[in-house]
């Protein structure tokens, strides 16, 4: 792999860490003390906060938003639009009216998990886990943690099904009707999904 390459319009801090064969494209933003990991994409316009982690071969579409004290482990895939929050009460001002300052509000970000992906213009509310695989459909307000390959949609967003690793919905017997990949329930409450081992080739 070749080092980073940063677009000249990009701001990136010189406090920031920046993977090897990462791309930074127009106008993003990467903060004091980001860390962004090797090969990642970082799309058009993208801010990334102060301290933000983001794994190994993500890719951040256009215009997201992912707010200091979120993480991405490796592998995901942020559509473009898409806001991390990490503010649960926010408010400008403290209930005297008095602006509030840093240490007037207390930082939450979610985890977002290996290989997951988040549809375009979703909203993530703070300090949820966002589980591996797990595929959130454009438009969704994840309100609570998101299990391991679910399929959640809306606002407030609710599981409608489970995922694939190759992201299509899977059938009612857990199998993938795309690529044939197939899973069991590994819990109940919550439930919880695993893959089972592919079958050997002929
Ligand atoms: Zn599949």
């Amino acid at each position: 792999m070749t080092g980073p390459r940063i677009h000249p319009t990009a701001d990136v801090s010189p406090a920031a860490s920046i993977g090897p064969g990462a791309s930074i494209w127009h106008h993003a933003q990467v903060r004091e003390r980001a860390s962004i990991g090797p090969g990642c994409i970082i799309g058009k316009g993208v801010y990334v906060g102060a301290d933000v982690s983001i794994g190994a071969n993500c890719k951040v579409q256009n215009y997201s938003c992912v707010y200091e004290g979120n993480t991405l482990e490796d592998g995901v895939f942020i559509g473009p639009e898409v806001v991390l929050t990490n503010d649960r009460y926010p408010r400008a001002i403290n209930p005297d009216g008095t602006l509030k300052a840093a240490s007037d509000w207390d930082l939450s970000g979610s985890l977002v998990r290996y290989g997951a992906a988040i549809g375009a213009r979703s909203v993530i509310l703070p300090g949820l886990t966002i589980g591996r695989w797990a595929l959130v459909a454009a438009g969704s307000v994840v309100t609570r943690d998101v299990p391991d390959y679910a399929l959640v949609a809306g606002n407030p967003a609710r599981q409608l099904g489970w995922a694939c690793a190759c992201a299509r919905p899977l059938d009612a017997a857990l199998a993938c009707p795309a690529c044939g990949r197939r899973y069991r329930l590994a819990g109940e409450s919550p439930a919880r999904l695993e893959p089972l081992p592919s079958p050997e080739p002929a």
